[in-house]
């Protein structure tokens, strides 16, 4: 369960411009504030090293767990936080203040993996995977994007066939984030109408395999690989039978992009931080570089980016909890604030001259981390397409 701690409530300095903080309840802050203390304690120290050597702190998991970030927002009757939606985003955001892949790998935990087991799944696949996947004694990965089907995932080629008791599954998957130690995947295929349906594949079922990618520049402190299926025999007990079609996976991406728009605003305001605090005590021309006009607009327009993204969230936080935000209102604040935060970064990068690609500071990682981000769950262009759509009515992408 997320537990409170006792420490002053206060939001990142700084960065509260317009007071959102009244805005959310005790318990918000109280869930921030421990998510931040851990994120402050236990990943800053060690995520760069993990980042250079190209390598995900997996040992951090059980402590995630144990803090509820895995599901938060699932009921606690399967060993979930039980949280609202802004707590969600708010949990993201101070991980993502940390580092984009472990926020990558919490989201698809919760949003990709459990949220599908959850809103698609019997009692028994409910009772029988979620509380492991709380506590992060097993992770779990969302196969959905294959290497000719992106953008287009309705052209899949994975399938499925009927064998009895079990399906026959083949095909593969690509750039999928925790594969390669996940003890799961939520997998989409096609069915022999070619429907597409979700299926649970477990680790160690014959003709399974998870080969992982190298050579990221990006996101290089999680683990992305593949997922290969050579006629695996699935339990058709594995199979979720409460959902047909795309809009299964396109449900939980409205989940995962929902926590990617506020995990952006953390990666922001990280670098905006150190930029600021850099420009304060950088002397060139015998001042802080903070009393240059150029560097101020810099600044200025990062502060007002960020309040900016930050109510877009908060009012988006309010219509999810309700129920009522739609797939085109998600979109149009991960694109917004994923390229809010990728323009932050890169102005940050030069207020730090040299220095900002280096890895004593964590803009150049943030950086380099939100290039996946901008593409994933939908790049940014896909994302325009589909504001596109949703005023116009017509959709210029198929
Ligand atoms: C690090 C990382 C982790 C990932 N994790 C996962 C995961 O866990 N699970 C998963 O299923 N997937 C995952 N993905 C895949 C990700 O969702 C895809 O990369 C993304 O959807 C884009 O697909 P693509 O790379 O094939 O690009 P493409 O679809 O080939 O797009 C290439 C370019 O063409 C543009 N484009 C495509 N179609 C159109 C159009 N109709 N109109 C205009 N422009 C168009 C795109 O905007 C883009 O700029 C991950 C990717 C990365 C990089």
């Amino acid at each position: 369960m997320l537990k409170a701690i006792e420490k002053p409530q206060v939001q990142t300095s700084g960065t509260d411009y317009y007071q959102l903080d009244e805005l959310l309840t005790e318990e918000h802050r109280q869930i921030r504030e421990s998510v931040k203390s851990w994120v402050d304690e236990k990943l800053l120290p060690i995520i760069e090293d993990f980042a250079q050597k190209s390598e995900c702190p997996t040992h951090l998991i059980p402590e995630m767990g144990e803090l509820g970030i895995f599901g938060c927002f699932l009921p606690e009757e399967y060993g979930c936080s039980g949280v609202d939606y802004i707590s969600y985003g708010l949990i993201m955001q101070e991980i993502e203040r940390g580092d984009s892949g472990i926020r990558s790998m919490a989201s698809v935990q919760s949003s990709l993996v459990m949220y599908p087991i959850f809103a698609y799944g019997t009692d028994e696949q409910k009772k029988r995977f979620l509380p492991k996947l709380a506590t992060g004694e097993w992770m779990g990965c969302f196969g959905l994007t294959e290497a000719d089907f992106g953008s287009n995932p309705a052209g899949m080629l994975t399938n499925f066939t009927d064998d009895g008791d079990h399906v026959i599954l083949n095909g593969s998957k690509m750039w999928i984030s925790n594969s390669p130690f996940a003890q799961m995947a939520v997998v989409w295929a096609k069915n022999n109408d070619g429907r597409i349906q979700g299926i649970l594949v477990e680790r160690g079922m014959e003709g399974f395999t998870t080969p992982e990618i190298h050579n990221k520049w990006s996101l290089r402190a999680s683990s992305t690989g593949e997922l290969v299926f050579d006629n695996v025999r699935v339990p058709k007990t594995n199979v979720l039978p409460g959902i047909l079609g795309l809009k299964g996976p396109l449900s939980c991406l409205d989940s995962a992009r929902y926590g990617i728009a506020w995990g952006a605003v953390g990666s922001a305001i990280a670098c905006y931080e150190t930029a600021l605090k850099y420009s304060l005590e950088r002397i060139q021309f015998d001042k802080p570089i903070a009393s240059f006009q150029l560097i101020q607009k810099k600044l200025a327009e990062m502060i007002t980016e960020i309040t900016k993204a930050q109510l877009m969230n908060m009012r988006l936080g309010q219509l999810r909890n309700e129920g009522r935000a739609t797939t085109a209102q998600i979109s149009m604040a991960k694109r917004n604030n994923v390229d809010m935060a990728l323009t932050i970064a890169r102005d940050a990068r030069q207020i730090l001259g040299g220095m900002g690609i280096v890895g004593d500071f964590p803009i150049m990682r943030h950086m380099m981390n939100l290039e996946s981000v901008v593409t994933y769950e939908g790049t940014h262009d896909i994302h325009l397409l589909i504001t596109g759509m949703d005023i116009t009515g017509i959709p210029s992408f198929r």
